[in-house]
């Protein structure tokens, strides 16, 4: 008996049998090799699987075991490095294998539709057509001309194998036989150049050396450059160096659709195909893109979170840009971190990979400490500027308008009169972020959340930012019927009005994701700003990824102290950076910047630290704590979730969790909760933690198997659902 073992996407976390799809032959069940595609019935569906193995024997009985409808793939679409990575990652992550193979593929695919190729259609041998024996050619003379011509250049296309005399009739037989499959022929493409890069710096050209050095094979190296220090062109230049070894590369950033320049820095580089993958594209563009990239017919391939699990057909080198940005963490469904997978593909592929930072996160110090990373640094800004001064701007008992004070006003107004660029930032958009009554006290709260609602006036809206629930500006209390209603707290909307009242000869520019819908809002922005005029910009963190302005010569905090108390353990770290880059922003060129912080707390010991010391300084420092407390990156988390309409079931089923697995915990790994989530109702659910701190890998692996077995067994109450986050990123 021969069972097909396949993975499928469904939240259980095991695989399931089948038998071979009816009529295939045995000779053919022995040549399926592990990550075809197959059809097959799941309960009242028919979903696409993947299959794992062939086997002998089964769990099931024979009779129980339906078989597969039909075989999707005559070869893998993923090689065995991709096929590996999926296993590590549901390993890894814990989560169900099935779905982490529904990750790696495209919608069409996953809908069971065929490969679609770009190009000329044409034929290639399948393993199968390649390993057959020389004595094992079919006898007809143009079934075996057609497969030693095939041999000797790898892919035809079907007019060129016609005009040689090989019948569409021929090419069929072949490929009943399963010797031969169709591909797609793409018009000899001229390798990929580069043009002519920047002269390096000193510091630039050691850097490219020590990573053109490394050996062949996997190496890991962070590069800490400072914001300007020219770590974009390291990049080009090692893609240069990969394309001319004929490979590929791989290049993940944080946010594409933000960082237009990027992309348009890469293309005009290079003479080369580049797939580009973010979450704005079409299934069908995502598709080509993936095709592209899978088949070799793109050099570059640069994309988001997701990308870092496209296939390549030649993987020279993979590059993480801005490494420590925390939407490279997948924050619900399958938790990876795109970080960390890439530097596991990197090792499976047997490639170099370069994670790139101003602010390097902690994680990868504590890698490069370890000896797992090679350091490399860029101290020095590539531009004749220098590094940006940083002041405090002691805001107490001063007048603030829209959260401005006088002397940042005035700070303003002289930069502009001098033709120079103002980038003020204020990470909360929308004009207020609570509607009150003046009468009653009443305040606009989300009916699924535990938040409040945020005034949008431009779009006279109230507005979650949590669950997206919206609804119209109401003109009186629902309470008391007052019409006394006041927006207090601020907002972009809020600032921006009124920077047109007071700066009214200058353009002002808010960035906000409310500001930037629509495709090419960004790249219009940045068009605009890199002409050089004299503007004020005003953004969320939208406004600080990776930008490059190069006439901006001051940038301005507003309200810094909403960076100071984040209850995380991580809050520091990310103020660190949240700030150094948004600094950063300032003074690019060979004008010198300025960085304005207005806070109420000129002393706090984390506002001193960024006037007084680098962010390398005090990243060590911040790691040092993280020894003494036995937080990440020095001891290691596990987060169970639970989320359900009930207010109980969360709480009442990690206690059960806690109390099954306590006995069997692994030694030195704690459970901390039940705990309710920070923000316990959000879209309407109750949201319940359970917290494992554990001293290393190994036992936080122990311990992550450990809950999910236990929780896989415990009945769950009626709509209670959860979920395991391994290395999690918001914890309190
Ligand atoms: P980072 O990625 O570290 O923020 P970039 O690569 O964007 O830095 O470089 C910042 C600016 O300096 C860019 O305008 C870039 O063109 C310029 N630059 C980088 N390297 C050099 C160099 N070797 N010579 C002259 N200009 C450079
Ligand atoms: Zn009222
Ligand atoms: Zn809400």
């Amino acid at each position: 008996m021969s069972v097909l073992r396949l993975a499928i996407p469904s939240p259980l976390r095991r695989n399931f049998d089948y038998l071979p799809p009816a009529g295939m032959s045995q000779a053919e069940i022995d040549t399926l090799q592990p990550g075809v595609r197959l059809r097959v019935p799941f309960g009242a569906r028919e979903v696409t699987g993947y299959l794992l193995g062939v086997f002998t024997e089964s769990a099931i009985s024979e009779d129980a075991l339906k078989p597969a409808l039909e075989l999707l793939d005559d070869a893998p679409l993923l090689d065995a490095q991709m096929l590996q990575l999926c296993h590590w990652a549901a390993d890894y992550y814990h989560h169900p294998l099935g779905d982490v193979y529904t990750t790696l593929f495209p919608k069409r695919l996953r809908e069971g539709k065929p490969v679609q190729l770009p190009g000329l259609p044409g034929w290639q041998l399948t393993t199968r057509g390649k390993g057959l024996p020389e004595a094992a050619l079919p006898r007809s003379p143009r079934q075996a001309q057609a497969l030693s011509l095939l041999r000797q250049r790898g892919f035809i296309a079907s007019s060129e194998l016609k005009s040689c005399g090989i019948s569409a009739a021929i090419l069929r037989n072949l490929q009943e036989k399963r010797l031969i499959e169709p591909c797609a022929v793409n018009a000899p493409s001229l390798p990929a150049t580069a043009r002519q890069g920047l002269t390096l710096n000193d510091e630039q050209t050691a850097v490219l050396q020590a990573l053109v050095a490394a050996e062949a094979g996997y190496s890991c190296h962070l590069l800490e450059g400072v914001t300007g220090s020219g770590k974009t062109e390291i990049y080009l230049q090692l893609i240069a160096a990969c394309l001319q070894r004929g490979r590929q590369a791989l290049v993940l950033v944080p946010e594409i659709g933000l960082t237009p320049q990027t992309l348009s820095r890469f293309q005009q580089r290079f003479d080369a195909n580049i797939a580009v993958l973010h979450s704005g594209l079409t299934d069908a563009q995502r598709y080509l893109a993936w095709e592209a990239a899978r088949s070799g017919a793109a050099q570059i391939v640069i994309g988001t979170r997701s990308a870092v699990f496209t296939p390549m057909a030649a993987p020279g080198l993979i590059i993480v840009d801005e490494e420590h940005d925390s939407s490279y963490k997948q924050q619900d469904g399958f938790r990876y971190s795109a970080r960390d997978v890439a530097v596991k593909r990197a090792h499976l592929h047997g490639c170099p990979v370069l994670l790139g930072s101003a602010t390097p996160s902690l994680e990868s110090i504590q890698n490069v400490d370890a000896g797992r990373y090679r350091h490399l640094q860029l101290t020095q800004r590539a531009s004749s500027g220098g590094m940006p001064a940083i002041c405090a701007l002691d805001v107490r008992k001063q007048e603030l308008q829209a959260g401005l004070s006088d002397t940042l006003l005035a700070t303003m107004e002289e930069q502009l009169r001098l033709g120079r660029q103002v980038l003020l930032f204020l990470n909360r958009r929308g004009y207020a972020p609570t509607l009150q009554c003046h009468d009653c006290g009443w305040i606009a709260e989300c009916r699924s959340c535990d938040a409040r609602l945020t005034v949008h006036r431009r779009m006279r809206r109230l507005r979650c930012h949590h669950c997206g629930a919206a609804s119209a500006l109401p003109r009186q209390c629902p309470h008391c019927r007052s019409e006394r209603l006041l927006a207090s707290g601020l907002g972009t909307e809020q600032t921006e009005d009124f920077l047109h009242t007071r700066f009214k000869h200058w353009p002002i520019h808010r960035v906000d994701s409310d500001s930037m819908q629509g495709k090419g809002a960004m790249q219009a922005l940045v068009d605009e700003i890199n002409r050089g005029d004299p503007c004020i910009l005003l953004g969320t963190q939208m406004l600080t990824k990776g930008h490059h302005f190069p006439a901006v010569s001051l940038v301005a905090v507003i309200d810094a102290d909403a960076l100071l108390f984040s209850a995380d353990f991580r809050g520091e770290e990310r103020m660190a950076q949240l700030l150094t880059q948004v600094a950063g922003r300032a003074g690019r060129a060979d004008i010198a910047g300025s960085v304005l912080l207005q806070t109420h707390y000129p002393d706090h010991p984390a506002v001193l630290a960024m006037l007084n010391t680098s962010y390398a300084e005090q990243a060590r420092a911040l790691l040092r704590r993280r020894h003494e407390t036995g937080m990440p990156p020095a001891g290691q988390l596990v987060l169970m979730r639970t989320d359900c309409p009930n207010a109980e079931y969360g709480e009442q089923f990690l206690q059960q969790l806690r109390m099954r697995c306590t006995p069997q915990l692994p030694a030195a790994t704690r459970l901390i909760g039940p705990l309710p989530s920070p923000m316990q109702r959000r879209a309407g659910k109750y949201r319940c933690q359970l917290l494992l701190t554990a001293p290393d890998r190994r036992s936080a692996q122990a311990a992550a198997s450990l809950l999910v077995a236990n929780a896989e067994a415990l009945p769950a109450k009626q709509g209670l659902s959860w979920s395991i986050d391994v290395d999690p990123q918001d914890v309190f």
